[in-house]
């Protein structure tokens, strides 16, 4: 699939794509073949590369598994039970 890449690269340039490193293997590839995101927490994230597919998921279970995610889903879960709490109710 490598050899490919110049031809893959003119598409996104055609297409208007993006054209960026993966954040877990450097190598360059284009918003036309982003299928996962690497979560960074609190809603941000970055596509990676196809061929990185399985190591993304695995980072990103490694994530919610970890300190980061059980404190992000503490945060969110408080401030979801705040709002819930100061919702008036409709009617
Ligand atoms: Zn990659």
């Amino acid at each position: 699939m490598r050899q490919w890449r110049w031809l893959n690269r003119c598409y996104a340039f055609i297409g208007g794509y993006f054209w960026l490193p993966c954040p877990i293997c450097g190598r360059y590839f284009g918003g036309h073949e982003w299928s996962e995101s690497l979560y960074l927490g609190y809603g941000s994230g970055r596509g990676t590369c196809p061929w990185c597919v399985e190591e993304t998921k695995r980072r990103n279970a490694e994530y919610w598994a970890g300190p980061a995610g059980h404190e992000e889903r503490r945060v969110l879960s408080e401030r979801y039970s705040r709002y819930s709490a100061d919702a008036e109710p409709r009617g």
